[in-house]
Order: structure tokens, then sequence, then C-alpha cells
């Protein structure tokens, strides 16, 4: 993992980067860069693991599925001036690859005029390149991220699971890919926020 080559080439696409020692400094930052705004989040255990949905609780409007579940929730999360995601992979030439089942995290990712995206992620998510990329934003993030839900996904099965199998079940949560190329017109910015550490799935 080139942490110096992918910090140049997510700068190179347009994307800000922003580099921190640990999940404190992170936090830290987060919590001071994001004030009195309105802020969505994704589902993430990078965010949860940083605790900034209760940090810019104090200083914002937060709206966060995995605290007030429900789909009004995710609306306003979708609207909000700020949106904070992780990633499920970055690769070496800075290209952030997300899976969702729903399409919340997606949704606000590609569109919103004027708003600011921070998307935090812990260098593990880093890959050489697309292919190991997306093999680990498949094999990894996807299959422990469906271990949180009921089904019959064969991934959560005794048998043969722990790898993605591109199932078809009805409970399959991988329903659709993302892939940021570059800051989406009229976007304020999309800020990656690495961090030093092992976090997240
Ligand atoms: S596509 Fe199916 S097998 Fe693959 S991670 Fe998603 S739910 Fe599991």
């Amino acid at each position: 993992m080139d942490l110096e080559k992918t910090i140049r080439a997510l700068q190179g696409r347009g994307f800000a980067v922003s580099r921190f020692a640990t999940k404190e400094e992170a936090a830290d930052y987060l919590a001071g860069a994001i004030q009195n705004t309105t802020v969505g989040m994704g589902g993430s255990k990078t965010l949860d693991t940083l605790g900034v949905y209760d940090r810019l609780k104090e200083h914002n409007e937060v709206f966060w599925h995995w605290r007030e579940p429900g789909i009004p929730t995710l609306d306003k999360a979708l609207t909000a001036q700020t949106y904070l995601s992780s990633a499920n992979a970055i690769t070496e030439d800075g290209q952030i690859i997300n899976i969702d089942g729903r399409g919340n995290r997606l949704a606000a990712m590609v569109y919103g005029p004027g708003k600011d995206i921070y998307i935090v992620a812990g260098v593990n998510k880093i890959e050489e390149d697309f292919d190991k990329a997306l093999f680990r934003a498949r094999n990894t993030a996807a299959v422990q991220n469906m271990a949180r839900f009921a089904g019959s996904q064969p991934c959560q099965s005794e048998k043969g699971g722990g790898k993605c199998y591109d199932c078809r079940s009805k409970d399959r949560g991988c329903n659709g890919l993302l892939v940021l190329w570059g800051k989406m017109f009229d976007m304020q910015k999309i800020e990656v926020v690495l961090i030093e550490e092992e976090l997240g799935l």
C-alpha cells in the first residue's frame, strides 16, 4: 500500500485530502471543520468508531439512520448540506469504491450542488488497483457488512461463507456499485480523510 502515491492520485482527480495518524485526531478535525450546518451520515463502522455522530450533534443538525432508523432520516441525510461516508476501497490511482444495498450512501455521494462530502477511511481500504479494490469491496466489506442483516445470503452460510458469490438472494445487500473518479459538478468539495489505522470493514 503506497499512501503517498494514493494521496497524490486523489488530489490529481480533484479530491481534497487530509491525513491523520489517529482516529482521535481525525474526529477532532471533523468536529472542528463541520459547524452550524445540516449533516447526513451513511452507515459506516468507521464513522461509528470515530464517534463523530455525538461530536457533530453538538454544533449541527445530524441525520443518521444508525441512530434514528427510518426513511425520514434517510431522506434528510440525503439532502443535508454536508455528508459523511466511508469507502469500501480506494485505489492507489485515486478511485473511490462503494457498494450499497439501499443506495442512500451512493446517491448522497453523486449529487448535491454546493454540498461538502467527507469520505473517512483507514489506510486498510487502500488497494493497488481497481481489480483488487473491487475484490476487497465485495469479499471483505460487503461480506462483513451482510453479517448485520438477517437472510439467506450465501456469503453468510456456515458452509463456504466468508466470500462473495454475486448471489441472487432476495436478501442481498449488494445492489449498486459507485466508483468516484472525481468531484461531481457543482459540489463544493469531496474530501478524503485518510487515517493511518485499520478501521471499518
Ligand atoms: S452479492 Fe450476495 S454473496 Fe456477495 S456479498 Fe452480497 S449478499 Fe453476499
